[in-house]
C-alpha cells in the first residue's frame, strides 16, 4: 500500500502525511473527549448524589423530626407544669392531655399510667386503679355488706342499708352501692336501683369483689344491669335512645378496661349479654343510631387493641417511666402487627413526686398516608430524582418503590421515625446512560465527519495538485507547438524571401506564386499571434474587452461562411451553410463571433470534416449557432475538458493534427463574453456538433 505512496509526486506524499497527522489528532482528541465525558457524568453522579442527600437530610428528616421532635418537646413542657396524681385523674390533667392531643397533630390517642402500672385512657375514664382493690377485704376491717351477699331479702329495710352505707368505711362502697341497687330493683324502684348501678360503673368499674372466688370486678355487671334497666325503658317509652346509646357503649368499655381481670370465660359470656342487648336495643333505633352505636363500640375495641399492643410491646419501660426511674419525655418503639407503634411517655408529678405518666401514642399510620406524601412530594430534588421512605427491611412505606441500583442516597428517618429509612433514586436510571450514549454518538459523529472532511480535502487537493500538473504539462506541449508553428511559416518565408532576393526566379508567373505563399503563410502567422492575443483579451469573460455593435447576425454568418470557404485547402471538404432568412439582429462584437465561428469552422475540417454544416436558428429571445461535421468525433470523457486552455486531445488521431489547445478556449471565452454558451455533442467516429447559443437583444431584421 505503501509503494504507490513513495512512488507518487511530492505534492501527493505531502498531502498524505497531512492528511494522516490530522486523523492522528482527530482520533486522539475524540479519546479525550469520550474521558472527559466519563469522568463528567461520574462528577455530575456524584453531585446528585450530595445534593439528594443533603435535600433528604434538611428537608425531609429533619422536617419529619422537627414535627414529630417538637410535639414531644411540648408534650413533655405541658405535662410537667402540672402537679397533680393520676390515680385521682384531676380533670386538669384530663383536659391538658386532650389538648395536646388535638393540638399536635401527630398523636392518634393518649392514655394515663399511674406509678402501680394501672392504665386509663384520656378521656378520663378510670381503666384500672389497681390500688383500691387490694385493700378492700384486709383482715383488720370486717365487710359489713358480706352478710347481705347470699342473696338479699327483699325484707330488708332499704333506708337501714343506706344509714348502714353512710357510716361504714369508704371501701365499701361497692357493696354498699350493689346492695341498694338490689333492693330498688325488687322493690320495683327501677330508677333509683339505675343510679345505684351507675355509681358503681362510675366510681368503681375495676374494683374486684374479694367476698368471690376467683374475685371479679364489680363493672361489668353493674354497667350489664344498668343497661338493661335503659333497655327496658326504651321499650316502655320512657327513655331516649341517646341515653341507651351512651349506656350500652360504657358497658362496653368497662369491658374493656377490665381485659386483664375477667376471665376467658367470664369474658366472653359478658360480651354476648352486651351483643343480646344491642340486639334488643336494636328495634327502637333508626339507621343512624344503630351506626352511631356501631362507631361508638368500634372506637372503644381500638382504644383496647392499642393498649393491649402498647402494654405487650413496652410495658416494662412505660412502668419505669410511670414510677420515676426515667426522667423526661422518653420516646419508646414497639414492633406491632399493623406497623410499628411509637409512643411519647411523659412522667406526672404530684406534691409527693411521680404519680404515674402520660402516653402519647404517636399516628404512624396518620403519619405515612397523610403527611409523609405531601413531604416527599415537596422535596426540592433535582430533576429526575425521587425520594421514598421504606422500612429497614426495604417495604415501602411511602412513595414509590425504586431498584436498588438506581437509589443515589439513603438515610435513617432519624429519632424521630426510628424505623424508617429515607432513600433518593434516579427515577429513569438510564436518563444518564443515555446521556453517556448521545454524547459519545455525537463525538463519533464529528469525528466521522471530520475524517470525512478531511478526506474530502484531501481528494480536493490532490485533484487540483494533479490537474495543475497537467496544465504545466500542457503549457510545454503548447510551447513546443507554438514555436513549432510560429517556425514552420517563418521558415518557408524566409526561405521564399531569400530566394526572391537572390533574383534566382525569373519567371513572372513563379514569383508571383511565391509572394502568395509568403502572403499566405505571414497570415498564418499573424492568426496564431491573433488567437494568442485574443485570448489574452477574453479571459474570465471580459465583457468589456467587446467591441459591441447592434449586427445583423444573418448576413455575418454568410460572410464568415464565405471566408471559411475560401480558406479551404482540401477539394473533397464542402461545407453547406443553413441561414434562414430573418434572424433577428443583436447587439455583439461581430469580429470576436466571427472568430469563434470560423474556429469551430476550421476545427471541423481539422479533425477529419468531409461534410461542415453551418446552421442558426432564433427561439425565445435566443440564437443558436451549430457547427456540425462528420469528422472523427470526441470521447465522451475529453467533451468536458476540450474547453480547457492548451487542452489537446489524447486521441492519436487528433494528436496527428497541428494545434495549439487554445481555439476552443477562445471560443468559450468570447460566447461567455456576450453573456451566452458553447456546448458541444459528439460520438468518436461519427462526428461532432458544437452548438453557440446567445442571448438575443434586438427585433428581427
Ligand atoms: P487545437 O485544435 O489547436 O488542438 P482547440 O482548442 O481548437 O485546439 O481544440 C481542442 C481539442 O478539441 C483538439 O485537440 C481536438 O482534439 C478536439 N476537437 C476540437 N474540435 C473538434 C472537432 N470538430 N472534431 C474532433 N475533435 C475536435
Amino acid at each position: 500500500m505503501l509503494k504507490p505512496l513513495l512512488n507518487a509526486p511530492k505534492e501527493s506524499r505531502v498531502l498524505a502525511v497531512v492528511v494522516v497527522t490530522l486523523l492522528v489528532q482527530v482520533l486522539v482528541l475524540s479519546l479525550f473527549g469520550l474521558a472527559a465525558l466519563r469522568g463528567q457524568v461520574a462528577s455530575q453522579e456524584s453531585d446528585l448524589r450530595e445534593i439528594s442527600g443533603l435535600v433528604l437530610e434538611r428537608n425531609l428528616v429533619d422536617e419529619m423530626a422537627g414535627r414529630v421532635e417538637s410535639a414531644r418537646e411540648r408534650a413533655t413542657v405541658g405535662i410537667s407544669e402540672l402537679s397533680v396524681d393520676v390515680p385521682r385523674l384531676d380533670p386538669l390533667l384530663g383536659s391538658r392531655v386532650r389538648s395536646i392531643v388535638e393540638q399536635e397533630g401527630v398523636y392518634v390517642r393518649a392514655f394515663l399510667l399511674d406509678a402501680k402500672g394501672g392504665w386509663y385512657d384520656a378521656r378520663q375514664r378510670v381503666l384500672r386503679p389497681a390500688d383500691r382493690a387490694v385493700q378492700v377485704g384486709s383482715p383488720a376491717t370486717e365487710n359489713p355488706f358480706e352478710a347481705f351477699e347470699e342473696g338479699p331479702d327483699p325484707a330488708i329495710d332499704l333506708e337501714r342499708v343506706r344509714s348502714l352505707a353512710g357510716r361504714s368505711d369508704e371501701r365499701f362502697r361497692p357493696w354498699s352501692l350493689r346492695l341498694i341497687a338490689r333492693l330498688a330493683r325488687a322493690a320495683g324502684r327501677d330508677e333509683e336501683a339505675f343510679t345505684a348501678w351507675g355509681a358503681i360503673c362510675r366510681e368503681h368499674p375495676t374494683t374486684l369483689d374479694t367476698l368471690v372466688f376467683p374475685p371479679v370486678a364489680f363493672g361489668p355487671q353493674a354497667a350489664r344491669l344498668a343497661a338493661e334497666l335503659r333497655v327496658a325503658r326504651l321499650e316502655a317509652g320512657t327513655a331516649g335512645p341517646a341515653d341507651v346509646i351512651l349506656d350500652l357503649v360504657r358497658l362496653r368499655e368497662i369491658l374493656s378496661v377490665n381485659l386483664f381481670q375477667l376471665d376467658e370465660e367470664r369474658r366472653r359470656w359478658e360480651e354476648a349479654r352486651f351483643e343480646a342487648l344491642v340486639t334488643r336495643a336494636h328495634p327502637r333505633l333508626d339507621v343512624t343510631e344503630r351506626v352511631q352505636l356501631a362507631d361508638a363500640v368500634r372506637a372503644v375495641r381500638e382504644t383496647e387493641d392499642a393498649f393491649v399492643i402498647l402494654r405487650e410491646g413496652i410495658g416494662t419501660l412505660l412502668g419505669r417511666v410511670a414510677r420515676g426511674d426515667i426522667e423526661g419525655g422518653v420516646r419508646v418503639t414497639a414492633a406491632a402487627a399493623g406497623g410499628p407503634e411509637l409512643v411519647h411517655a411523659v412522667p406526672v408529678r404530684g406534691p409527693g413526686g411521680v404519680t404515674g405518666a402520660v402516653v402519647f401514642q404517636v399516628d404512624v399510620a396518620g403519619i405515612r398516608t397523610g403527611v409523609l406524601p405531601d413531604v416527599l412530594a415537596g422535596l426540592p430534588l433535582p430533576d429526575g430524582v425521587a425520594a421514598t421512605v421504606r422500612t429497614a427491611d426495604g417495604k415501602p412505606v411511602a412513595g414509590p418503590a425504586p431498584v436498588e441500583s438506581a437509589v443515589l442516597a439513603r438515610t435513617r428517618m432519624g429519632e424521630a421515625l426510628p424505623f424508617w429509612h429515607a432513600v433518593v433514586f434516579l427515577e429513569d436510571q438510564g436518563r444518564l446512560e443515555r446521556r453517556i450514549g448521545n454524547a459519545r454518538l455525537l463525538i463519533y459523529g464529528v469525528m466521522a465527519l471530520s475524517i470525512a472532511g478531511m478526506l474530502a480535502a484531501a481528494w480536493f487537493l490532490l485533484r487540483t495538485v494533479r490537474r495543475e500538473l497537467r496544465t504545466a504539462e500542457m503549457k510545454s506541449d503548447f510551447l513546443s507547438n507554438v514555436t513549432h508553428e510560429l517556425k514552420t511559416p517563418l521558415t518557408s518565408i524566409r526561405m521564399f524571401v531569400e530566394t526572391l532576393e537572390e533574383g534566382r526566379v525569373k519567371d513572372e508567373g513563379e514569383r508571383q506564386e511565391y509572394l502568395g505563399v509568403i502572403s499566405r503563410e505571414a497570415e498564418r502567422l499573424s492568426g496564431l499571434i491573433q488567437r494568442v492575443l485574443d485570448l489574452a483579451r477574453f479571459e474570465g469573460g471580459r465583457k468589456t474587452s467587446l467591441r459591441l455593435r447592434e449586427t445583423d447576425t444573418g448576413s455575418l454568418l454568410r460572410d464568415t461562411a464565405e471566408i471559411f470557404r475560401r480558406r479551404l485547402t482540401g477539394e473533397d471538404t464542402s461545407v453547406r451553410v443553413e441561414i434562414p432568412d430573418g434572424l433577428p439582429s443583436t447587439e455583439m462584437d461581430p469580429e470576436a463571433i466571427r472568430e469563434a465561428v470560423l474556429n469551430l469552422l476550421s476545427n471541423a475540417e481539422k479533425y477529419g470534416g468531409k461534410t461542415i454544416r453551418l446552421s442558426a436558428t432564433a427561439a425565445d429571445g435566443a440564437l443558436a449557432i451549430e457547427i456540425a461535421d462528420d469528422g472523427i468525433g470526441i470521447s465522451e470523457a475529453e467533451q468536458s475538458r476540450i474547453f480547457t486552455k492548451f487542452y489537446r486531445s489524447e486521441d492519436t488521431l487528433a494528436r496527428k493534427v497541428e494545434g495549439s489547445g487554445l481555439g476552443l478556449a477562445l471560443v468559450a471565452e468570447i460566447v461567455g463574453a456576450h453573456g451566452g454558451r458553447v456546448d458541444v455533442t459528439s460520438r468518436p467516429g461519427e462526428g461532432s456538433r458544437f452548438t453557440i447559443s446567445l442571448p438575443v437583444t434586438g427585433e428581427g431584421s
